[in-house]
């Protein structure tokens, strides 16, 4: 079976090399030239940990190959995945301008039956408009060619993304199509022989789920830093509290950090757009909608957070800032709560040194008037505090001696709770983490 992904950026890359590991022959296409001369050339564009082997070797087995040209790898696929970016637009809803273009580029190549597979995170009954779309193009060129339709989203974790892709919790299909769901088990068979368990639904109830199981998640992070801010006005400790709850098997502990908020290409932009269209649907999402309230204000009261550690007034204070991506093991940006923490000790006239393992090149293009360091240790130089953001494995491991040694003042604010109070008052810190 011959398959294409067009988009091939987190979530296309990752789902062609997987296909192709399967023993599929697939071609990711992208419109970004310089995209696809970089995979040409055996260059990763992203920082995805697995990924460069896998693509290297599917490449040299002939399984795996890239192109900007959309026709064409449609032309030569039964299934076509659409994998480009569904951006939020500024009312929450969300942009569907590149999925709608592929659309309509597929209705324009299809020269025979295909099955066409929305992978993109899109709002509930996008799938049925992207069919109209598709058969639009068709009867414009007089065509009577045949095609299905169906949602498969995606529930893969950046950084993780290949062992989600390939030993998935589960694979969920949409479709109103006895043949498309029957070729989509087909492509899915390795995984159906290792009974992972398959969810085949209409493609409403597909699209859906995405958005429920984000906005889930989302609600188990704003619900903990909720209770996170109450320990620190009754002397709690938070992560006992989440050790108390995420041990009832009905709750489970995953989800129930204390921190800066969530953040990344997803959440942030899932729980809105799902609050929208439920709004557009007649319904109120008010759980959803009071998570992104309390997610928006968990940034800012990070800024108090280091204000208050540093005196109380930022402006003239240096702070080392670790970890810029929205999570560790991806060098993504997109919405990363480092981005909103940065500018607000900016604003308050703070100066900010700031070393992040992998997204810098990024964090560069979105950050102005940062000193971008070589490591941990040079932000510290001469910093009146360490400031923890992202949880990257280097940073749970400091010599904390030389920390101390480097910065102007003994101050650490640990905005993902890595480090222990005691221990770290112990080596000569004064230390401030969240709901503790
Ligand atoms: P991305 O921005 O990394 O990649 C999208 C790619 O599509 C880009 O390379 C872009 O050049 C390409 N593209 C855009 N228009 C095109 C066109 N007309 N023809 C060919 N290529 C085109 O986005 P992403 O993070 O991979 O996300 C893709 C979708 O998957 C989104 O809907 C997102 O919500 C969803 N999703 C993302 C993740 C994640 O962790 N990133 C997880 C699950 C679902």
């Amino acid at each position: 079976m011959n398959v294409c992904v067009i988009g091939s950026g987190y979530v296309g890359l990752v789902t062609g090399a997987c296909f192709a590991e399967f023993g599929v022959k697939v071609i990711c296409a992208d419109k970004d030239a310089d995209k696809i001369d970089m995979l040409e050339r055996g260059e990763i564009p992203i920082y995805e940990p697995g990924l460069e082997a896998l693509v290297k070797r599917n490449v040299a087995q002939g399984r795996l190959a890239f192109t900007t040209d959309t026709p064409e790898a449609v032309r030569a696929s039964l299934v076509v995945f659409i994998a480009v970016q569904t951006p939020a637009r500024e009312d929450g809803g969300t942009d569907l301008g590149a999925v709608e273009a592929v659309a309509r580029e597929i209705g324009r190549s299809l020269n025979g039956y295909k099955v066409i597979v929305t992978k993109s995170t899109v709002p509930v009954g996008t799938s049925q408009r992207l069919r109209e779309q598709i058969q639009q193009e068709l009867e414009a060129a007089g065509s009577e060619l045949k095609f299905s339709v169906a949602s498969n989203p995606e529930f893969l974790r950046e950084g993780a993304a290949i062992n989600d892709f390939l030993r998935p919790d589960r694979v969920v299909i949409g479709t109103d199509d006895e043949m498309a769901a029957a070729i989509l088990r087909d492509l899915y068979r390795p995984l159906y022989l290792n009974e992972t368990p398959f969810v085949i639904t209409n493609s409403s109830t597909a699209e859906l789920t995405k958005y429920a199981a984000n906005a889930f998640l989302a609600t188990k992070i704003s619900f903990i830093n909720e209770v996170a801010n109450l320990c620190e006005r009754i002397g709690g400790d938070v992560k006992a509290v989440a050790r108390g709850i995420g041990l009832d098997g009905r709750i489970g502990k995953k989800f129930l950090h204390a921190g800066p908020g969530f953040g990344g290409s997803c959440f942030p932009k899932d729980t809105r757009s799902a609050a929208h269209f439920a709004r557009e649907h007649g319904e109120e999402l008010s759980i959803v909608e009071a998570v992104i309230r309390v997610n928006e204000r968990q940034r800012g009261r990070m800024v108090d957070k280091i204000r208050r550690a540093v005196g109380g007034d930022l402006s003239g204070r240096t702070l080392a800032v670790l970890g810029l991506s929205f999570k560790p093991e991806t060098d993504d940006m997109r919405d990363a709560p480092a981005v909103d923490i940065i500018q607000g000790l900016q604003k308050g006239g703070a100066v900010v040194r700031a070393f992040d393992p992998v997204a810098m090149p990024a964090a560069r293009r979105m950050l102005r008037d940062v000193a971008f360091c070589e490591d941990a240790y040079e932000a510290c130089l001469g910093a009146d505090a360490m400031v923890i953001v992202t949880e990257w494995n280097q940073f749970r491991m400091l010599e904390l001696e030389r920390v101390r040694a480097l910065l102007a003042r003994p101050v650490v604010v640990d905005l993902r709770n890595v480090y222990e109070p005691g221990p770290m008052a112990k080596a000569g810190f004064e230390y401030h983490s969240v709901g503790r």
